[in-house]
């Protein structure tokens, strides 16, 4: 990214975040409560109507019926994917998490002093983890395992047989379920399936997000919803970091839920649309990639380049402007894959993977 930021007309596919704008009904709220006078700290773990309004959607959404109480509103999933660690993980102790994954949970757990334990996906597991795996992971020091379905980068989804056996493996092992599902609402194949819906003890904590749903990544707002006793820890671990979120921001989070919800399937139609013809593209010059059934990007195997993903990277910027994420970003054992990204305009996406088809021929 330090080398795009040098260039002029780079095509950036590596940024994950929506190319879409937020809907105006949404900016408008937050403009009506900063006038309004919507400008001071608000409770911390978000207004109570934003809090209500998640709940009773959780709570259809995945059948599990959920208070008030068990919703704390955060900056960004980011958020409440660290208060969430800090909450159930002390320093020392251990969490499951999968390779390939969302590098920011290996930095969140650095710098928690929490130790990861990875386990590797790929195409023998259909980049879910197996039971046996998760089995051989655990030790009497892991709190919790760490799932993020649909996944960034491989775009796997799990399925309800899967999360029905991983639910039940936690509850053998008596340990914490973290399902980060900011991509719940990018789904091409099947359908996304909640940690929460097989939850019957109270032991999953879900993250979610307003960034990918509604195109809403600069306004940070998420939420975690937890049971009681790990949502009061997760709410008393933000009041000293941030206190609360943004107010005009939660005034817009509202709107997003209570506004008209088309925007969503139209983002995902387009999405869908880009895989598709990046998918032809990579095919018809013999590179494999992953077919993602939910998310926004695209797994690239480029071990027919001969080089390595981050060596793969810099070539690419340096000789064709293009910027892609080495896939080592994402957990050991992924040199030979990058990731691209599916949110930008499909002129310059389509543009961009011209250009790493003539690179991995080079
Ligand atoms: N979880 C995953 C898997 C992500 O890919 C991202 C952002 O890229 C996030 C969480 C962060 O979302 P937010 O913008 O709500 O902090």
């Amino acid at each position: 990214m330090d080398r795009a930021f040098g260039l002029t007309d780079c095509i950036r596919l590596e940024v994950g975040e929506p190319n879409f704008p937020t809907p105006q009904h949404v900016i408008e709220a937050a403009d009506e409560a900063a006038r309004s006078g919507k400008t001071r700290y608000t409770e911390n773990p978000g207004i109570p109507e934003l809090r209500s309004r998640i709940a009773e959607i959780f709570t259809e959404d995945t059948g599990r019926k959920t208070e008030v109480g068990d919703v704390v509103v955060t900056t960004g999933a980011m958020a409440a994917l660290y208060t969430t660690l800090m909450s159930i993980a002390d320093p020392g102790d251990e969490v499951i998490v999968m390779s390939p994954s969302w590098p920011n949970y290996l930095m969140q757990m650095t710098l928690l002093g929490i130790r990861p334990v990875t386990v590797s996906t790929n195409e023998t597991n259909g980049h879910v983890p197996t039971i046996e795996q998760l089995e051989s992971a655990v030790s009497v020091r892991t709190k919790a395992v760490l799932l993020n379905s649909p996944c960034n980068p491989t775009g796997a989804v799990i399925n309800q047989t899967q999360m029905a056996r991983i639910i039940d493996f936690a509850r053998r092992a008596d340990i914490y379920v973290i399902s980060d599902e900011v991509y719940d609402k990018i789904v091409y194949e099947g359908t996304h399936v909640s940690a929460a819906s097989y939850d019957s003890d109270g032991r999953v904590v879900c993250i979610h997000s307003f960034s990918k749903t509604y195109s809403m990544t600069g306004w940070r707002v998420g939420y975690a919803v937890a049971p009681p006793e790990i949502a009061t820890l997760i709410r008393k671990c933000q009041e000293p970091t941030v206190s609360c979120v943004n107010a005009p921001a939660q005034y817009a989070a509202l709107a997003a839920l209570n506004g008209p919800q088309e925007i969503i399937g139209e983002m995902r139609d387009a999405y869908r649309e880009r895989r598709d013809e990046v998918n032809r593209l990579l095919s018809s010059s013999g590179i494999s990639a992953l077919n993602p059934a939910g998310a926004f990007y695209i797994w690239v195997d480029i071990s027919s380049s001969q080089r390595s993903d981050v060596d793969f990277a810099m070539d690419l910027v340096d000789k064709h402007q293009v910027t892609v994420v080495p896939g080592s970003t994402f957990g050991p054992s992924n040199e030979d894959r990058v990731r691209i990204s599916l949110a930008t305009t499909p002129d310059q996406l389509y543009e961009g993977i011209r250009r790493l088809i003539e690179e991995s021929r080079s």
